[in-house]
């Protein structure tokens, strides 16, 4: 039988908390560049009973037997929890079997449905989503179904404020060079204003997100952010110790199951399976030699991660620039068309793997330009004896900026400040094999920035 009840996992904000999975992966009304799940495979607004109640339910019963120490029941998981017709069903159940208080993780793109917000209204806890402050960002951000709109999603929000007693914690997942900038900052703040949740959290990509555009904003810059939302605001806390020593056998189904719908570093398996993590490693090495588990980086540490078809994901796929562009093609401009033929092979592969991106800690020069089509980006630089030792940029744009910031700041590491000053438009678009007419402004702009940092640098040294 399928496992709808999962965990328990330690959750950056509710602790020890069992988890139930109310649509399978991956139904979901959003299909949000930093999903931890991968791509949405079903973009649905329909509702209903994705999984079996009864099932759920004697699942449930089962683990709460097992697992009297819990924190919070949490439906969440594969998709949008309140995409399940039943869910008041659920809710009602759930409360009836424990005293454990029950959170929803939703993204909130259904609230404007007087349904669904009644649908909530026995949950301890909820815990929406706004993650822009525009239809703009919201679409690049979030890609919702065709049938909701920004405008429709916040209204939605606010009257579920109205009518819900209980605590409400918006969840702010940022973006670094997208989001993650103080005007779209503002922007959210705004709303927040309109919304009145009791907190608002900050959260940013701390797992392998579904596009590896989507990057993590560091900790100081989310503390600043936090602060623009006055006393609500807070970045979502580090874990807690559980303090736990109870020890049990893994089975593979209980680390295969947990994986499949959380990407876990070997602490949060050890952690939520209350596994030793020289046992949780150990399961780990045979799944990995399996094949049944894949593991990468992100931020310093190593996420596993079951992909959620074993026999698919035994077929190999040609890792080319092609397929990737096939894969990924809708989210190459904000009009979300495909790449055009015309992009060389250069600028499409640094679009979809960008080098350097991200900001720097404690740089010794720094530019933000906002170019004349809107787009802002920046460039950080570390100098050494006269000498760019490191340079690494940002951009809100789309994905000609991406490629240029990348090949910007690729010419400038290792040159001098003389040489890197002395890059134009032209010696980036030779370097990326060419830009369409209606994308070389990019090149204009990261060339600006790269010139705007040096001069930057310049002026910091001559003060
Ligand atoms: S992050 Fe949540 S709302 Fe966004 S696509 Fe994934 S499951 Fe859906």
């Amino acid at each position: 039988m399928v496992e709808y009840v999962y965990g328990p996992v330690l959750s950056r904000r509710l602790g020890r908390s069992l988890g139930v999975d109310l649509v399978p992966l991956k139904i979901c009304t959003y299909d949000c560049v930093y999903c931890q799940l991968g791509r949405t495979t079903n973009k649905t607004l329909e509702r209903r009973e994705y999984v079996p109640l009864p099932d759920v339910l004697s699942q449930l019963d089962r683990r709460l037997r097992d697992e009297p120490a819990l924190d919070f029941i949490t439906l969440a998981g594969s998709g949008e929890p309140t995409l399940h017709a039943r869910l008041p069903d659920v809710i009602r159940a759930v409360k009836q079997r424990t005293a454990t208080p029950l959170a929803v993780l939703t993204n909130g793109s259904l609230l404007w449905d007087p349904q669904v917000r009644d649908s909530l209204r026995e949950a301890d806890l909820v815990i929406p989503s706004l993650d822009a402050g525009d239809e703009r960002l919201f679409q690049y951000v979030n890609r919702p179904h065709d049938d909701i709109a920004f405008e429709k999603m916040v209204d939605g929000l606010v009257a579920f404020r109205h009518g819900f007693a209980k605590p409400i914690w918006l969840e702010v997942f940022l973006l670094g060079g997208v989001t993650a900038i103080d005007i779209e900052v503002q922007k959210i703040v705004h709303l927040v204003d309109q919304i009145k949740p009791d907190r608002v959290q900050l959260n940013t990509v701390a797992r392998p997100p579904a596009e590896a555009f989507a990057i993590p904003v560091p900790d100081d810059q989310l503390r600043a952010f936090a602060a623009m939302f006055g006393g609500r605001g807070e970045v979502i806390a580090a874990r807690p110790d559980t303090g736990s020593t109870t020890l049990r056998p893994a089975t593979e189904a209980d680390i295969l199951n947990l994986l499949r719908r959380r990407p876990c570093t070997l602490r949060d398996l050890a952690d939520g399976l209350r596994l030793h993590p020289a046992e949780a490693m150990k399961q780990i090495d045979l799944l990995l030699a399996s094949g049944l588990l894949t593991a990468a980086s992100e931020g310093g540490h190593v996420f596993y991660r079951a992909p959620r078809d074993f026999l698919a994901s035994q077929k190999t796929q040609p890792d080319t620039v092609e397929h990737r562009v096939e894969e990924s093609g809708a989210f190459w401009d904000e009009n979300m068309t495909d790449v055009p033929e015309e992009y060389s092979a250069q600028a499409v592969e640094r679009f979809y793997n960008p080098r350097n991106r991200g900001p720097m800690t404690a740089p010794d020069g720094h530019a933000r330009i906002t170019g004349p089509c809107g787009d802002t980006m920046e460039i950080w630089l570390r100098v050494d004896n006269g000498r760019i030792i490191q340079a690494t940029f940002t951009t809100d744009g789309c994905g000609p900026s991406l490629a240029s910031g990348s090949m910007a700041t690729e010419l400038a590491t290792g040159r001098t400040l003389d040489e890197a000053a002395r890059f134009e438009q032209q010696d980036i678009l030779d370097a990326l094999g060419g830009l369409p007419e209606g994308s070389r402004h990019c090149a204009i702009l990261a060339a600006n920035t790269l010139k705007a940092a040096i001069e930057d640098f310049r002026n910091r040294r001559a003060e």
